[in-house]
């Protein structure tokens, strides 16, 4: 479960609040000419945040350009 559900997974509160484009938009580099839109989910109640890029075409150019990480092996 996550927080775009309207429900904190860690302390079940339902004090979810989101910053998406009505109140501006934060954007995140995703290669030298691109940059991604970021949705942030805030639980008010206990302080635990997610971030989201929403869109599947800025995951499409993330997948293309960044390293894939292998579950179990840490990135460096
Ligand atoms: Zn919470």
């Amino acid at each position: 479960m996550d927080l775009r559900t309207g429900v904190c997974p860690l302390c079940q509160a339902t004090a979810v609040h989101v910053l998406d484009g009505a109140l501006g938009q934060t954007r995140l580099p995703i290669s030298a000419v691109g940059k991604a839109v970021i949705t942030h989910y805030v639980c008010t109640h206990c302080g635990y945040t997610q971030d989201f890029m929403e869109s599947p075409k800025d995951r499409g150019k993330v997948a293309e350009k960044w390293p894939h990480v292998t579950p179990g092996k840490p990135a460096p």
